[in-house]
């Protein structure tokens, strides 16, 4: 028996998006597939390829680009004609889990707006941005190991925090936060002492992912100095269940914002580009925010170059995501500490005059292309996560 899939017009994830991820059927093995509509492609079924039948998109993704751009033309054609039934899932019926073994993960701070508030939140008398800001994509190497599927529980850390009397106590953070983020996924790595040119970025990086940068503000305050993010930021890091093919958004790309001064020969590409890419902030099923990617000061594609320039080699399945997206506006601000105002201008959620996270809180961000009127908008799904108390 064979099934056409059928996807509403209005759909976020037509044939035009196509999105990866790893799934398990019931009572079946985790294995590569494809999201069309409110269904589930199996890929090793429909095109009888093994390699689709890992419980990971790595091995996929290190066969590099001619044969990514082969294997969604073929979905594509897929999603065009009748597929054998064995090879379609209801997306309701199926556990999805990590889609990457994670390589390395670093995490960026290329929002100018952002970086623009906290730095006048955590460092009030001086100048909010500091003077490498506008230079390089600044960054940090996070913790892979702790980089968790959409839907994983989030319990809260404990940790160092700097109380009234200049001293630390220990416990629970009380100034849980999250971070709206895009994350990109690296398909073919490079060697040691080989960086990556500023173009080569579409022979390296197959997709985008959406990322909740869990951070605890108290903990983060009183460590982050002289080294940066430690153990604020690496009790987890959550990723979408779907990568989204970089293939799938080249109808969302538009040109950066101004960058001045100009940077440095090694970041300038010869076509650059950025994302419209709109996210929205759900806090308890409330919309509080709505971060716009479009505005993200570095490009992917400078980030990539730079995380390489020093010839730090990458692999297949590294992550880098944006750092948080914030737009100028209040309502654009894609952090609590900045939508609070550092806590002291509470937000309304349900009612309710919120400023961080309390226990049983749930976060879910999404995103879409904006899309124009001859293009499909594209979605890229959902990262969501629960907050649990802390462990005794
Ligand atoms: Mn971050």
């Amino acid at each position: 028996m064979r099934t056409r899939i059928e996807v509403a017009p209005d759909s976020l994830f037509g044939p035009d998006n196509l999105p990866y991820g790893v799934f398990a059927p019931q009572r079946g093995p985790y294995r590569v597939g494809v999201r069309l509509g409110e269904a589930v492609i199996d890929l090793a079924v429909a095109l009888d390829d093994p390699i689709f039948a890992a419980p990971s998109l790595n091995p996929f993704l290190a066969q590099g680009p001619a044969r990514w751009r082969e294997v969604r033309e073929r979905v594509r054609q897929l999603a065009d004609t009748e597929i054998p039934d064995e090879a379609v899932h209801s997306l309701a019926e199926v556990d999805l889990r990590l889609p990457i073994e994670v390589g390395d993960y670093v995490d960026f701070y290329a929002s100018i707006d952002h970086a623009t508030n906290l730095g006048r939140l955590f460092r009030p008398d001086a100048e909010p941005l500091l003077p490498n800001w506008r230079h390089l994509p600044v960054g940090y190497h996070g913790r892979a190991g702790t980089v968790v599927v959409s839907g994983t529980d989030i319990v809260r850390p404990r940790g160092q925090r700097r109380t009234d009397s200049g001293a630390p106590d220990f416990g629970p953070s009380k100034r849980l936060d999250i971070e709206a983020e895009l994350g990109f996924v690296v398909g073919v790595g490079s060697d040691l002492a080989h960086p990556i040119e500023i173009d080569d970025f579409a022979e390296h990086v197959f997709g985008v992912a959406l990322v909740n940068d869990w951070s605890a503000r108290d903990i983060q305050a009183w460590e982050y100095q002289p080294l940066g993010p430690f153990l604020g930021k690496s009790f987890a890091t959550s990723l979408s269940a779907w990568i989204t093919p970089m293939a799938a958004l080249e109808s969302a790309r538009i040109a950066l914002p101004a960058q001045d001064p100009e940077p440095l020969p090694y970041l300038r590409a010869a076509d650059p580009w950025g994302l419209d890419v709109a996210l929205t902030v759900h806090w308890d099923g409330a919309a509080v925010s709505y971060p716009p990617y479009s505005r993200m000061y570095w490009s992917p594609a400078q980030m990539l170059a730079h995380l390489t320039a020093n010839g730090a080699a990458t692999r297949t399945g590294d992550l880098y995501a944006s750092g948080t997206i914030s737009g100028p506006d209040p309502d654009q601000r894609g952090s609590f500490i900045e939508l609070s105002w550092g806590g002291s201008e509470p937000i309304h959620v349900n009612g309710q005059k919120r400023t961080f996270l309390e226990d049983g809180d749930e976060i879910v961000i999404t995103a879409s292309s904006p899309g124009r009127p001859d293009v499909r908008r594209i979605g890229l799904g959902e990262v969501r996560g629960r907050v649990w108390p802390a462990r005794d």
